[in-house]
Order: structure tokens, then C-alpha cells, then sequence
């Protein structure tokens, strides 16, 4: 069984061979895998976990590329469908001078956005300890039903569900709506990661430190939330305690997944310690430093799946900082 279900989008990313310049000025792409959800789950097993992920692809080269790169990784993708009509989706990215990115996507609509309910390999999301999502997934129809009937499935079997929203603006319609559609299935979640942008567009910006918007953010049912924020490490909320824990110094080239690599380390160490270190702050502080050291290591190497990290390489970094 997989233990971490991750469910949403796969598609290809075309990354400038050349950084700074626009995307017309670009001289070449060079093709990567990506789709926060899909590397999520690598990131669970390149740390030894078990995990699967569930999404559609087009029955296409790019999106048998995609699939073998998963199972490349020990990926479980029983439940990955291929459209017959609709494409795999691509998104070209433009690495702007100061290492931010910004994605145009070709998406008119991509086999990610038309997965149907029925499509969903019921048993497989079950079975998992944790189910976990992003919002990509509910901007468009049938894919956003397909979203809902998943989260009930896991939902029903007492699985917690996990959400990194992963704020893509470009894809949806305005700005409100994006605000709406990540807020509609908030309370739904057990636990939630965030980037502290994110925190700032979901509650309007404002003049109030962190903590009181994270109040704003908060939710009953809520496990822990996790603010991200880059070279600074990160802030946890839980109903019990909160506080920070620093990142590690290290010479970043490509910021790509680091999110994500985050979010497998912290999944990984729930999962692990079945679920106890949320309501353990130590044990969650070291799961946090853990997850940070995650996201650093991928900082140091270009693109998001070569370069989330194996355990050896994590716990490596972590005794170093420790000497
Ligand atoms: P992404 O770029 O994948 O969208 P994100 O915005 O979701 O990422 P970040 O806050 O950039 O997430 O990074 C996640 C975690 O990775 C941080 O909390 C931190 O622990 C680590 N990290 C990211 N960048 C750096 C850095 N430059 N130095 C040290 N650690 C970093």
C-alpha cells in the first residue's frame, strides 16, 4: 500500500536554458517534469516512504514521459488515467533576474482538467494514511468534482488530508476566484502548508504580524498549519503551541520544488511517527528541521525532481548545522 496518496497535476515544464530574459528572448527549453502534487510524491519515496499519485496525463509522448519518470522514482501509478483526446499539459517558465518564476500555460483544456469521478481508483486512496492536494485541481470542470469525490472518499476513511495550495494566479479567471476556489475547501484540511505570499494574498496583506493572520487562516478542525518563507525557514500553528524553526545556509540555484520537497519531508515524518508529533512540539520542531533541510538541499540543484533529496543527503546537511 501506498501510504501517501497525491493527487492533482503532472505535467511538463519548459525551463529556459537562460535565465533572466523573457520568454520570447529565450534561446532554448530544456523539458522537466513537474506539477507540485507529482513531485510531492517522489519527494515521499527518494526519503524511503511509500507513496502514489493520481491524476490524468494525455495518451501523448509527453505524458508517457511523465509516467515512467514517476515509476522511474518507485511512484505507484495505478491510479494515473490517459486522455485519448486532451493533451498533457505544458507550462513554459520564465526565471526572472531576481530567481522568482512565472509560468505561461498551455492548457485549452490539458488531460489534468478533465479526469472524471469515475475515474478514481477508490481502493488505492482507501488504503493511504494521507490524502494530499493542492488547488490546481479545482479551477476547472470535471476535474474539480473529481477533486471533491476524492477528498470525500478519503475523507469517509478517516484518512487526513493534506493541502498546499500552491497558488498558480495565472490559471484561474481573477483573483478572487482564486481566492475563492483555495478557500472552498479549506476547512477540509487536517493540515495545510503555505508559503507566507500566499498568506498574504489569501488574507489581503495588511499591517497585522503573522500570528494574527494566521488567526484569520485558522480553522476548527485544523491539525497543524505550516508557513513557508523561503531562507527564513518555517512558522507552525497547532491548537496546542506555535513557533519557528530556521533553515539551513546554503548557496541556492534553482528554487523549484522546494516547496514541495518541504511537504515530503513533513509528510514523510507523519506519516513515520503516525501522526504523534502533532501533538509533540519537539518531536514536530525536529520533523520541521527535517522538512527544511528538505526544501535547502533543493534549492542547490536545477529543477525540482533531480533535485529533491535521499535521507543520507538530508540527515548529512542536519548534522553538519548541528556540529
Ligand atoms: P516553491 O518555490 O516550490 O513554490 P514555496 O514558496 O512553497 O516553494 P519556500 O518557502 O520557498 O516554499 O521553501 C520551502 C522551504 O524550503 C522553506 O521553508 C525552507 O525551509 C526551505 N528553503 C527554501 N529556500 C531556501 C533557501 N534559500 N535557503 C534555505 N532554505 C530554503
Amino acid at each position: 500500500n501506498s501510504t501517501v496518496v497525491c493527487f492533482g497535476e503532472l505535467l511538463v515544464d519548459f525551463v529556459p536554458t537562460v535565465g533572466g530574459l523573457s520568454l520570447a528572448d529565450a534561446p532554448a527549453f530544456k523539458k522537466a517534469p513537474g506539477g507540485a502534487p507529482a513531485n510531492v510524491a517522489v519527494g515521499i519515496c527518494r526519503l524511503g516512504g511509500t507513496a502514489a499519485f493520481v491524476g490524468k496525463v494525455g495518451e501523448d509522448e509527453f505524458g508517457l514521459m511523465l509516467v515512467n519518470v514517476l515509476k522511474t522514482n518507485k511512484v505507484e501509478v495505478k491510479g494515473v488515467r490517459f486522455d485519448a483526446d486532451a493533451r498533457t499539459a505544458l507550462a513554459f517558465v520564465t526565471l526572472k533576474a531576481d530567481g522568482e518564476r512565472e509560468f505561461m500555460f498551455y492548457r485549452n483544456p490539458s488531460a489534468d482538467m478533465v479526469m472524471r469521478p469515475e475515474e478514481l481508483d477508490v481502493e488505492l486512496i482507501k488504503h493511504a494514511k494521507v490524502f494530499h492536494f493542492g488547488s490546481i485541481s479545482l479551477i476547472a470542470e470535471p476535474t474539480k468534482s473529481t477533486h471533491m469525490a476524492a477528498m470525500k472518499i478519503a475523507k469517509d476513511a478517516e484518512i487526513l488530508l493534506s493541502y498546499d495550495p500552491n497558488l498558480r494566479l495565472p490559471l484561474w479567471s481573477s483573483p478572487v476566484a482564486a481566492r475563492e476556489g483555495i478557500m472552498s475547501i479549506w476547512n477540509q484540511a487536517d493540515i495545510i502548508k503555505v508559503s507566507d505570499e500566499e498568506v498574504n494574498f489569501l488574507t489581503n496583506g495588511g499591517d497585522e504580524t503573522l500570528d494574527d493572520v494566521v488567526f484569520e487562516l485558522w480553522h476548527p478542525g485544523l491539525k497543524l498549519l505550516v508557513v513557508t518563507d523561503g531562507p527564513e525557514g518555517c512558522r507552525y500553528y497547532t491548537p496546542d503551541f506555535h513557533g519557528k524553526v530556521e533553515s539551513f545556509k546554503v548557496h541556492p540555484v534553482d528554487t523549484t520544488g522546494a516547496g514541495d520537497a518541504f511537504m515530503a519531508g513533513l509528510l514523510s515524518k507523519l506519516v513515520d511517527n503516525d501522526f504523534g508529533l502533532l501533538h509533540h512540539e519537539g518531536k514536530l520542531r525536529d520533523a520541521l528541521w527535517f522538512a527544511n533541510a528538505c526544501g535547502a538541499i533543493t534549492t542547490t540543484e536545477r529543477g525540482a525532481i533531480p533535485a529533491l533529496p535521499d535521507t543520507e543527503t538530508v540527515l548529512r546537511l542536519m548534522s553538519k548545522e548541528s556540529m
